[in-house]
């Protein structure tokens, strides 16, 4: 029976309750009076205390889903734009990917680090490995970063983790630093999630894959992520051990489009109910190609279009969370779901273990690779095309480091202070990769960009300051933040 508040994966995913909102949404679809109702409820609106979004739920959603009505449709992009404008801004925040190991003991049938596949190598950074990975991201400029592993509770342990995030956040070269290690490992226990807490990581991301258990259990015949009720309650256990920022996704692809979108708002409707926060981000992986695996073998592969729908439907029913987009996507894709809601991107990504150390911008290694990299260019060159697409590159990571996580970031959002926090933090962010890492014309573009949209924070404290900082980070003082 569906149960939002449960902790048991088949009550809060409930297959019958998801089932009922598809058919509810198959039955609105072309209700043009319901849509203009859901469209205008979840409208941004002036309050005392500021903007806030109501959101929407899984059915409502649904509903807006499954409309194909042109004018309906022109607006839900029009109204995913207003939302992600007025919490987001022009700003997208970047980070990059690191691998640290490929060994894994799953079976999941989409990825070439499954246990069975014997083609491809397998590599496990050491600490001196992980400290050179980490320079060479911090040369490029990053200051954020996902770890990955795949699960193997003996080449793997919590324990090899922790180190490695204890190696990236010692490094200091240059004027380099990886300010927040957000951590991309299988679900664990109640007590690791602890430690991770302890380590300091930013946000704890898990894939869901498919919230349909039927398919999952297929999709991952063995292993320890063969258990969904496990690996479906995995975020619970994160928020039990301190963690309350947790990033939700699912891997499109694998099952029917509409099923796993409800279902994704459940979990965070589910999140909400229970800990009083929803998650802080959600991603959109699409499956690709990699070693062994080849994608038109499953058969639930969406387009460009339906990709950008679900984007934006995404950012109208969870307007606070944040949404992520990897170089599993092209330059073009990108572009489209930009406007329509993405708030972070990867940029300069490397999906194989030790894929930065020692390789030019333009060479790749494909050995330990775990699918491939549609964006290949290099960090540099997505700055600069977000910034002449009028986009701020950010690579702040004030908040947590302010401790304003879970509800406290919420806040932030909802009272508008965002524009006197967030920007600032976005401009000085950037100015420090303009002064360390961009090549000159990236460097030119970003110093105008910067000057005028100094101009546009409102408060005049807050501007002055901004513009003190800045200046300080041009005499080669780094760091400052809101
Ligand atoms: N091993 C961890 C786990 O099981 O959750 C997470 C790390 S895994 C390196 C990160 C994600 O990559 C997976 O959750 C999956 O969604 C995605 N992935 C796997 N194979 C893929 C493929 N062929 N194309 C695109 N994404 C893929």
């Amino acid at each position: 029976m569906y149960n939002p508040k449960s902790l048991k994966a088949e009550e809060f995913i409930d297959d019958a309750e998801v089932l009922a909102s598809l058919e509810y949404a198959e039955q609105n679809k072309h209700n043009r009076e319901l849509i203009e109702q859901i469209l205008e409820k979840a409208a941004p609106k002036k309050t005392g205390r500021g903007t806030e979004c109501a959101g929407l739920t899984h059915r409502e959603a649904s509903v807006l889903l499954a409309c194909d009505i042109p004018d309906l449709v022109e607006k839900m992009y029009q109204l995913a734009n207003d939302i992600k404008q007025a919490f987001y801004g022009n700003r997208i925040v970047m980070f990059a990917p690191l691998y640290l190991s490929n060994y894994c003991v799953n079976q999941c049938v989409y990825c070439p680090y499954h246990y069975q596949n014997k083609s491809i190598p397998r590599k496990k950074l050491t600490q001196e490995e992980v400290k050179q990975e980490v320079i060479a991201l911090q040369d490029m400029g990053h200051k954020r970063l996902a770890i990955e592993a795949g699960e193997d509770p003996v080449n793997n342990p919590i324990e090899y983790i922790l180190e490695c995030i204890k190696t990236i956040y010692s490094i200091q070269h240059k004027n380099g630093a990886i300010r927040r290690v957000n951590v991309n490992i299988a679900a664990t226990t109640v007590e690791n999630y602890k430690k991770l807490h302890d380590a300091g990581i930013g946000t704890y991301i898990l894939f869901q894959e498919t919230y349909h258990k039927e398919s999952y259990e297929k999709l991952h015949p063995a292993g320890p992520k063969h258990n969904y009720a496990y690996h479906t309650e995995a975020m619970d256990r994160a928020m039990e051990g301190g963690i309350d920022d947790v990033g939700l996704g699912v891997l499109f692809g694998l099952e029917l489009y509409k099923y796993e979108f409800a279902a994704l708002l459940m979990h965070a409707e589910h999140l909400e109910a229970v800990h009083g926060v929803g998650p802080h981000t959600i991603s959109v992986p699409r499956l690709k190609r990699a070693d062994d695996i080849d994608p038109d073998a499953f058969d639930n592969g969406i387009d460009d279009d339906t990709f950008a729908k679900i984007v934006a439907c995404i950012r109208i029913a969870v307007p606070y969370t944040g949404m992520i987009i990897s170089t599993r996507e092209s330059e073009q894709c990108r572009n489209k779901v930009l406007d329509l809601g993405v708030s972070q991107i990867s940029g300069g990504s490397r999906t194989s273990v030790g894929g930065y150390a020692g390789y030019k911008a333009d060479e790749r290694p494909h050995d330990t690779e775990q699918f491939d990299v549609s964006d290949q260019r290099s960090l540099d060159e997505v700055v600069k095309w977000l910034m002449d697409l009028g986009y701020i590159p950010s690579f702040c990571t004030a908040c947590y480091r302010e401790g304003r996580t879970g509800d406290r970031f919420m806040s932030l959002c909802k009272t508008g202070q965002i524009l006197n926090c967030c920007h600032p933090n976005a401009l000085m962010t950037l100015k420090e990769f303009l002064e360390d890492y961009a090549s000159p014309a990236t460097k030119e573009t970003g110093e105008k960009l910067i000057r005028e949209e100094l101009e546009k924070i409102p408060n005049e404290k807050a501007r002055k300051l901004a513009k003190e900082y800045i200046e300080n980070i041009h005499l080669g003082k780094r760091d400052f933040r809101f």
